[in-house]
């Protein structure tokens, strides 16, 4: 039986500098980039994969500058907000981008998953309670190190889903 995967829109949020081309190569290629990325590049960064026995075909938006965020957050199916450990400042920005996700979306909860990147760096716990606090799930990632980059789109997908079913 032919199967037609779902597609399903992310997009990655964040201030400059946390990771957010990293993560998204890194789960798209495989590879930690070594060279400048170049955002400009207009190119897709789509990965099928099956999760829990299902198979979704992810398109992972990111943003650039905040030119086009209210259309991103318009067609996203689930953000991830990421921030370094490294940057009290990005860690700052969580809870505004994750207002703005819910005001765009006019709802009271939507799939977001607190990513905490560089993990590799150091370690930082405080993370973990604002994301419970603002009802988003939560994990600590290393686009460097591969540690955690497939579980974070995993996890994602399961929010998408575990949210969609409540409705
Ligand atoms: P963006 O501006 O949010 O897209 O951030 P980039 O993906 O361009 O990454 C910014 C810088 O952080 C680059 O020098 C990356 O090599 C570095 N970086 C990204 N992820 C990690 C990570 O998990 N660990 C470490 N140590 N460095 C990282």
């Amino acid at each position: 039986r032919v199967q037609f995967p779902r597609e399903c829109q992310l997009v990655v949020f964040g201030v400059g500098g946390v990771g957010k081309s990293a993560l998204k190569l890194q789960f798209v290629q495989n590879h930690f980039m070594t060279t400048e990325y170049d955002p400009t590049v207009d190119e897709a960064y789509i990965k099928q994969c099956i999760i829990d026995d299902e198979v979704v075909r992810l398109n992972v938006n990111e943003e650039y500058g905040n030119m086009y965020r209210e259309r991103l957050m318009r067609m996203g199916e689930g953000f991830l907000i990421v921030y370094s450990i490294t940057s009290r400042a990005s860690f700052g920005e969580i809870s505004s981008f994750h207002q703005q996700i819910l005001r765009v979306r006019d709802q009271a909860a939507f799939p977001v998953i607190v990513v905490a990147n560089k993990c590799d760096l150091e370690r930082e716990r405080q993370g973990r309670k604002l994301a419970k606090r603002l009802g988003c799930i939560f994990i600590e990632a290393s686009a460097k190190e591969h540690t955690n980059v497939d579980e974070v789109f995993t996890n994602l997908v399961r929010e998408i889903r575990r949210l969609n079913k409540e409705q």
